[in-house]
């Protein structure tokens, strides 16, 4: 007799866990069409717990979610048995699990792997399932999923939805005879524009807005009051057949034919492949478009086509073995707000944007988030440290659908819109028809612009690469609210910016980094304080010693120095009483910055040799080459000669390059040029 194993404690109480939290959360999804987390959080949870019970099958029971389908039906809704089950789909996440799916069903039916086994690929449209039946051609009763087996009736909902037929018409000569009872399959959808127009007057109301389109469709047909239903855009896309008395179809892509042919609406990028292989393909090539559709898909859904294979293959307790659903990457995940900073735009417009716990969405992740502007913060009623659901869609910029009110502690704060400036304090103003507040300095933008440019300037910070693009595309992605963010940007953060690549935003990275080994006299330069010019700032310098005695000088300290004067005085000393000044200074110093005696002279390692440059150089302008050689003792000239020593060849070189080959000049390739001036 075979030992029975112990089972860990902690694998049954996680199983427990698990249970009771997917049933919370299909509760919210399926009863209330409210979640409190994203779905591809719930897949995750669902997938622990089949791991679970893959590992320990003795702790399968019947009523664990991975048995079951949907919920039962609410109440006050009437119930309508279904007379094949409405089943879910098992789900994959990736290629391998795919081909696993097509073994596994050769496996079942006894073939050799590389005989191929035709499917039909369809969008999975992000919708409800909902059951229409049609006797002698008349629907009768239309019903959801529910719990599989037991639906909802929402005839009168659907009868609302035009392109529903209430009668079945043979549209096709070759169309098969109306059969005696055919129970038609579909998914209802609302499209996203639809969808968008909803959630906006949820939230004018101050009513939860829908977490997706899919429980907004849910949300608007499971109405006990049909006029509501009538009022919402619902649409249908129909893909299967359940029950079907006095006719046989052979294939699903019969099915697929027949239907519109009926009259019922099939979605237009259906298709037959002929193998595995293809409907990856398709996967991919709908993934690629999916943001293009006017309606959300989560995946694709692959099924055998040949019906008699479904019957051999049959079904597990929650899904068929003979389809798959293969999702596309997520678009939403939850994760906290952290803070939320406020933006200024070239138009003066202030946009508030949410810093959130970095969070995976797709493979990609998000930190940044925007909230639109006051009204929507308000009505929606986020608040500094609630859960947030996060939607990110292809290059659109992540936006946060909606705070998850169940998830609050108490601790949560409301979000104070700021009455002024965040970069030069001008008050802020709005006009009654619009919801967004603007700065009325129409020169606000442009000088954060102008004060980034000038700190980053060569007497200044000396920040090489960060030009005028540079600083106007870093205040636009609000990367920059001030000038001591530049000295917590990373890496990642420069990517973000238009045309850097990895390299390119290291250097600039890397600049910064240099940047911060300064002088005293730089830096006061570099503060941008009016009537302080690179000699005034020499001076205060060599007479304070040490920013903090500059930093609390009096008037009177100030006008004792000779070269001062009244205006000069006053202009210092109110830049640094004003605490946004403090603030600042105190960030960029305790980013790292440190200031040297005396400026680290690079040792003048190129002293008399000359450069000529030509073509295009992969790691720097041409301009910053230059200067480089320049820093280092070395000249440059425009031309090739006798007199010079080195060429430096970058890509597509034009006749300098001949010219030097010609004379003997040593040529050198970018990369021995760089290793010559770093090495020092
Ligand atoms: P599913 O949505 O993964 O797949 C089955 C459904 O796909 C069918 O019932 C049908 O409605 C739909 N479908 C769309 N196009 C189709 C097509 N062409 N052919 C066949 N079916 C098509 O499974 P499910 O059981 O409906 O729902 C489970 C999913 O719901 C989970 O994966 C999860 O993402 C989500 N969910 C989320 C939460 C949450 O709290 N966020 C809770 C419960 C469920």
């Amino acid at each position: 007799m075979q030992e029975k194993r112990e089972i860990p404690s902690e694998v049954i109480e996680r199983v427990k866990k698990l249970r009771e939290e997917i049933e919370y959360h299909n509760y919210r999804y399926y009863v209330l069409d409210s979640p409190v987390i994203s779905d591809a959080e719930y897949d995750a949870l669902m997938r622990e717990l089949k791991e679970l019970e893959n590992q320990y099958p003795e702790l399968i029971t019947p009523d664990s979610p991975t048995q079951r389908v949907g919920f039962k039906p609410a109440e006050g809704f009437k119930e309508v048995p279904h007379a094949e089950p409405m089943l879910s789909l098992d789900d994959a996440m990736n290629e391998n699990e795919v081909i696993e799916f097509d073994k596994r069903i050769k496996r079942f039916l006894g073939l050799s792997e590389n005989e191929p086994i035709e499917y039909t690929v369809e969008p999975k449209i992000d919708g409800v399932a909902v059951e229409l039946t049609y006797e002698n051609g008349v629907l009768t009763v239309a019903s959801t999923r529910g719990d599989g087996y037991v639906g909802e009736e929402i005839t009168n909902n659907v009868k609302t939805i035009k392109t529903i037929p209430l009668k079945i018409r043979k549209f096709a000569e070759d169309a098969p005879e109306i059969p005696i009872r055919v129970d038609i399959r579909g998914e209802i959808y609302l499209n996203k524009e639809e969808f968008e127009k909803i959630n906006r007057e949820r939230i004018l109301k101050g009513e939860i807005p829908f977490a997706n389109p899919r429980n907004a469709a849910a949300g608007s047909l499971r109405q006990l009051d049909p006029s509501i239903t009538a009022q919402r855009k619902l649409d249908i896309f129909c893909y299967g057949v359940g029950k079907v008395e006095g006719y046989r179809f052979t294939t699903q892509w019969e099915v697929l034919q027949v239907l519109p042919n009926w009259g019922f609406k099939v979605n237009p990028y259906v298709k037959l492949v002929k193998d595995i292989k293809e409907a990856i393909e398709y996967h991919h090539e709908m993934e690629k478009i999916r943001d293009t559709l006017p309606y959300e898909t989560d995946g694709i859904v692959i099924k055998v086509n040949e019906l008699s294979l479904w019957e051999k293959l049959g079904t597990k307790a929650r899904s068929p073995r003979y389809a798959l659903a293969y999702k596309f990457q997520p678009t939403q995940s939850t994760t906290q707000l952290l803070e939320v900073v406020f933006q200024v735009g070239r138009t003066g417009a202030i946009t508030p944007v949410a810093i959130l716990k970095p969070v995976q969405i797709g493979g990609v992740v998000v930190e940044r988030a925007t909230l639109h502007n006051e009204d929507y913060i308000k009505n929606l009623d986020i608040r500094v440290g609630d859960w947030v659901l996060v939607q990110r869609a292809g290059d659109v910029i992540p936006q946060i659908v909606m705070p998850i009110k169940e998830r609050r502690t108490g601790e949560e704060k409301e979000i104070a819109f700021p009455t002024h400036c965040p970069i030069c304090e001008s008050k802020l103003v709005k006009k009654p028809e619009e919801a967004v507040w603007r700065c009325p300095n129409s020169n606000c933008y442009a000088s954060l612009v102008r004060k980034i440019l000038h700190l980053a300037s060569r007497n200044a910070m000396n920040i090489e690469g960060l030009g005028d693009k540079v600083a106007q595309a870093l205040v636009d992605k609000g990367l920059v609210q001030n000038v001591a963010d530049l000295f917590y940007l990373k890496t990642e953060d420069f990517m973000k910016l238009p045309g850097f690549a990895y390299k390119k935003a290291k250097n600039l990275y890397e600049a910064i980094q240099k940047s911060k080994k300064t002088t005293l006299p730089k830096f006061i330069y570099a503060l941008g304080i009016r009537h302080v010019g690179e000699a005034m700032a020499q001076l205060l310098a060599e007479r304070f010693k040490t920013l903090e005695r500059l930093m609390n000088a009096s008037m009177a300290d100030l006008l004792n120095i000779s070269g001062i004067g009244y205006e000069v005085a006053k202009s210092i000393v109110e830049f640094f009483k004003n605490e946004e000044h403090q603030k600042i200074i105190k960030r960029i110093l305790e980013a790292g910055v440190t200031f040297l005696e005396k400026e680290e002279k690079k040792p003048k390692i190129l002293e008399g040799l000359t450069f000529v440059f030509t073509g295009t150089l992969k790691s720097m302008g041409r301009e910053d080459a230059k200067k480089r050689v320049l820093d280092l003792g070395g000249r440059v000239s425009d031309s090739v000669s006798k007199g010079v020593n080195y060429v430096v060849v970058g890509e597509a070189p034009g006749s300098k390059y001949q010219k030097a080959l010609q004379l003997g000049i040593k040529v050198l390739k970018e990369e021995e040029f760089l290793k010559m001036i770093e090495s020092v």
